[in-house]
């Protein structure tokens, strides 16, 4: 069955770039930077693998040619992971490739924790070769991350934090949202001080003051790290951050398979079913 996009429009962009244009045009204006997520995952055939690479390599022309501040961020079960981890490096690298060429930048969200050790290995390499075009995801409440930060950060690794959006069980990641906070400062601090470039990536204010804090006291100018949030999510905050003059990025997601994105949103906030009851309700 089909679902309305209707539903989903709260938190994602639109179904086609094009309509996506003028909404990451207005946040340009306003000093906002943008990351473009072509909406997918887990893509089981070869052919689909490979015609979502042409994809995001025409959306970095695409970007380029309307003249957005947009980088792109991806998930590697849409290029192949699922299928070959072999298969989907070499995706990676042929998306790479013209992103070197145009000077952009790849992030590589995290999925879940079955494709974590993947997911870092395959960065790993795609640092060796790009290095500051390509980025990575560091999900707080794993207990790996502990060890996986550490090693990133002396690599001097692009890394966004957040706090990890996937049900996984109390073996694999902290349960308990206090713990996840703490996981999460610390974790912070290691970025703050040993990566060129941190990307806070929450809502949570606790976090957000503590992050002000914590660099103001230790002398971190804003120009050295990056707030990011979601589309649909907190724009006054995201406003008020650029006009303080701090770098500050909206995670755009967009595309016709965003039913397990938007599934995501509504699990981990009440407020977020209210939210989308209200756009529905309002048109
Ligand atoms: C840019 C970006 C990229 C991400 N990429 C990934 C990824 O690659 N992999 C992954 O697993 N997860 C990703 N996530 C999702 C992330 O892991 C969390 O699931 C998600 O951000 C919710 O956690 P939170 O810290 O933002 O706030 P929550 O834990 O949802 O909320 C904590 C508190 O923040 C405040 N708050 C939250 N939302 C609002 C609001 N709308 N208005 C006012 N106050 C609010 C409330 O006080 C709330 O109690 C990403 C998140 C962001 C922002």
């Amino acid at each position: 069955m089909k679902l309305p996009f209707a539903l989903a429009q709260r938190f994602v962009a639109a179904e086609k770039f094009k309509e996506t244009i003028p909404k990451i045009k207005a946040f340009n204006e306003k000093n906002i930077k943008v990351t473009l997520d072509l909406l997918g995952e887990n893509v089981q055939e070869k052919s689909m693998a490979d015609e979502t690479v042409d994809i995001y390599i025409q959306l970095l022309d695409d970007i380029q040619h309307a003249g957005l501040t947009s980088s792109i961020s991806i998930k590697l079960t849409m290029i192949g992971l699922d299928i070959d981890e072999n298969y989907c490096r070499d995706n990676l690298f042929r998306l790479l490739n013209k992103a070197r060429d145009h000077g952009s930048f790849v992030r590589i969200d995290m999925e879940g924790s079955a494709y974590t050790q993947q997911t870092i290995d395959i960065f790993k390499e795609a640092f060796k070769e790009y290095g500051n075009h390509v980025g990575i995801v560091i999900q707080a409440y794993l207990h790996r991350s502990g060890e996986d930060i550490p090693e990133l950060a002396d690599l001097g690794a692009d890394i966004r934090l957040c706090k990890g959006a996937y049900k996984e069980p109390d073996l694999i990641a902290i349960q308990k949202m206090p713990a996840i906070r703490e996981a999460f400062k610390e974790y912070a601090k290691i970025l703050l001080e040993k990566t060129p470039f941190p990307r806070i990536a929450t809502h949570d204010d606790e976090l957000i003051n503590w992050t002000l804090h914590y660099t103001s006291e230790n002398n971190i100018p804003k120009e050295r790290f990056e707030f990011q949030m979601l589309y649909g999510l907190r724009e006054e905050t995201m406003e008020q951050f650029a006009r303080d003059g701090h770098h500050a990025r909206v995670y755009v997601p967009y595309g016709t398979m965003w039913f397990p994105y938007f599934k995501r949103r509504l699990m981990e906030r009440k407020e977020n079913v209210w939210f989308v009851m209200n756009t529905m309700f309002k048109k």
